[in-house]
């Protein structure tokens, strides 16, 4: 540990909190914030990543760490990275003095029928994507060192666990938080950083922190995409050819509901799942369309009329693979927007909905 501290740069070695270093800068007269950002934005760093197994040796790491006030940020993954998994870890690299990345594909979050035994994995790939990046430990635990005989206890998410893709995974969300939760009594960080892509996970897991006073800041990483829109998951390498070709389709329905909320001033929510359901339907063989719903972003309850914050999210069958996909978007309210939103039932005579 000693061998390793010294190595780390000087200006990575000072990085703190914001509010820490300006302290530290103001004092020592230099500017509040430059010594800072230089010192994070120092990546790769290469060599000395570390890679633990255990709970015990990557807690005690963790405390090592917070003894000398660095701040930890967490990248959680089920691995097989793709660059989804980068943008966190590149997020994580940015804000905090030490990243751990953990790699576990957790039993708990799936179901009898899924994919858990043939989920891809590619940790000497990952190490090496890691290392690049200037990972300082990827956890790799066995599943036995989380899930020790006699392990009984589960986190018990509630109603959030049952909508979108609770319906079809009634256990999914409880092995999620308890993994989660579990990892961060290990890896005791001050930040999680969580993608956007499982809009339904970061918001349970947004709960799961609050409900159950969990010290740590969760912070969000929007959606990577591939040039087309699809976005990056592990579970993409399932799809042949044929099937890659067709799953753009889901992106490009959420952004044909957006734009017409924004652009064209549907409020409707029948009439946008209508329009989506068309534009994914197209093609041979079809998508298959698991849920496709506007919701509310805290209650994930469906919302009779759009405004505010609403989130369109969808989940679809293609082949072997089961997607996810969602926009959260802010409709325009108040008047105006339901101004237009009357005028258009008027326009063209019908009901809509
Ligand atoms: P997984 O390995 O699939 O459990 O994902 C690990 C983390 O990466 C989760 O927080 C995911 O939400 C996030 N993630 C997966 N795909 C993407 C993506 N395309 N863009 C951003 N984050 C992602």
């Amino acid at each position: 540990m000693a061998k390793k501290a010294t190595k780390r740069p000087a200006a990575r070695r000072s990085a703190r909190t914001p509010g820490k270093s300006a302290g530290t800068a103001r004092r020592s007269g230099r500017t509040a914030s430059k010594p800072d950002r230089t010192a994070r934005k120092r990546t790769p760093r290469g060599g000395g990543m570390k890679r633990l197994q255990s709970a015990a040796s990557q807690r005690r790491f963790a405390l090592q760490q917070r003894e000398r006030g660095r701040q930890i940020g967490f990248v959680p993954t089920m691995g097989a990275f793709h660059e989804g998994h980068l943008a966190l870890i590149r997020k994580a690299r940015s804000q905090c003095d030490v990243v751990v990345v953990s790699i576990f594909v957790n039993p708990l979050q799936f179901g009898p029928q899924e994919d858990f035994t043939r989920y891809p994995r590619d940790l000497a790939r990952d190490m090496d994507r890691a290392r690049e990046l200037g990972v300082d430990v990827v956890f790799v635990p066995e599943v036995e060192e989380i899930y020790p005989e006699g392990f009984a206890t589960k986190v018990s998410v509630g109603p959030l666990a049952q909508k979108l893709c609770g319906v079809s995974r009634p256990e999914h969300f409880d092995g999620v938080c308890t993994v989660v939760l579990k990892l961060i009594g290990i890896v005791q960080p001050h930040r999680l950083y969580l993608g956007e892509k499982d809009r339904q996970q970061v918001i349970i897991l947004q709960r799961m922190v609050r409900d159950l006073n969990v010290d740590v800041k969760i912070v969000p990483v929007p959606t990577v995409r591939e040039k087309d829109g699809l976005a990056y998951s592990s579970r993409n390498r399932y799809l042949s050819a044929e099937q890659r070709a067709l799953a753009p389709r889901l992106y490009e329905s959420l952004r044909l509901a957006q734009r017409a909320i924004l652009v064209g001033g549907v409020r409707d929510p029948q009439e946008l799942r209508r329009m989506m359901q068309a534009h994914i339907r197209e093609g041979d063989p079809p998508l298959q369309i698991e849920y496709l719903a506007l919701v509310d972003p805290e209650t994930l309850e469906p919302l009779p009329v759009l405004t505010g914050r609403v989130l369109i999210a969808l989940a679809a069958e293609l082949g072997r693979a089961r997607l996810i996909d969602n926009l959260l978007i802010n409709v325009p309210g108040g008047r105006m927007a339901e101004g237009i939103a009357h005028q258009r039932k008027g326009a063209s005579g019908t009901e809509r909905g």
